[in-house]
């Protein structure tokens, strides 16, 4: 278990619809030290606690940024979305185990849906700072256009050769031009960009059933090592 802490919100803003992202501070002041990955836990008023996995790299500071999902009927999500800036939290943390070097040079392939992204993020920004030449593909799906979130750092990333990002939406309208469908009918392809598929590591975050459907295409089918699938579940 990790270390307790008080945190206050900075700021927070809509990220899409459904996802709002919270920057929060650790009120003592300290550095917020974590790999890229990991995630904390807040403590609700009545003593449970609920885990987000930050969005952010680590940089030195005493913030860290959040994207949470309001998810219909669910208690604290609901509440955080509502939390006005300054308002105080319990933290425990970090903690988690679905972590990536910022270092490493080895090819990359980052799958998520949602605010499964989260964690993704926090790797591939912590990669970019260190100047890591590593080939990295991000495949991020939504639902909507309108539920795409983190666009400008996937503009900014896309300077990058070495980087490229996906989207891939589950319910496009008829003006989409890009990816259509669910993460998994689009694995093999972005796969096959990276070529050396008995080196890439594959980092897959979000909601069970998507979890374990690409972990299984990616040690099944794609014949992936299965030390080399790293997943975090949602759910
Ligand atoms: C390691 C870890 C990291 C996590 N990181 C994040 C994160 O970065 N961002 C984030 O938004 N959530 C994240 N979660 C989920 C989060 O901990 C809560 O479960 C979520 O906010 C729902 O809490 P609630 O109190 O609103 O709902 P509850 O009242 O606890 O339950 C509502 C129901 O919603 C389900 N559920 C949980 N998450 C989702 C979701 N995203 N979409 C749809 N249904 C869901 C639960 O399984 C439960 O059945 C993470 C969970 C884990 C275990």
């Amino acid at each position: 278990m990790g270390a307790r802490f008080e945190v206050e919100l900075a700021s927070s803003h809509a990220l899409s619809p459904s996802v709002k992202s919270l920057v929060f501070r650790r009120c003592d002041g300290e550095p917020m030290q974590f790999a890229p990955g990991q995630f904390v836990n807040l403590l609700t008023s009545t003593g449970d606690k609920r885990s987000y996995s930050i969005a952010s790299a680590p940089d030195g500071g005493s913030s860290f940024e959040l994207a949470v999902t309001r998810v219909e009927g669910g208690l604290f999500s609901n509440e955080l979305h509502q939390l006005e800036p300054g308002s105080r939290l319990t933290a425990v943390g970090p903690e988690g185990l679905f972590t990536r070097k910022a270092e490493d040079e080895r090819p990359s392939l980052f799958v998520g849906t949602g605010t499964g992204v989260a964690p993704l993020r926090s790797m591939i920004a912590a990669a970019l700072a260190t100047g890591s030449q590593a080939p990295m593909r991000l495949l991020f799906g939504v639902r909507t256009e309108a539920d795409v979130f983190y666009e400008s750092d996937y503009r900014s990333w896309a300077q990058q050769a070495n980087v490229k990002v996906q989207v891939t939406l589950s319910r496009a309208s008829n003006d989409w031009s890009g990816r259509r469908g669910y993460v998994q009918h689009h694995l093999e392809e972005v796969l096959s960009e990276l070529g050396q598929p008995d080196v890439v590591q594959v980092y897959i975050c979000g909601l069970t059933k998507m979890v374990a459907e690409v972990k299984e295409l990616a040690r099944g089918k794609l014949a992936l090592p299965r030390r080399h699938v790293h997943v975090e579940r949602f759910d």
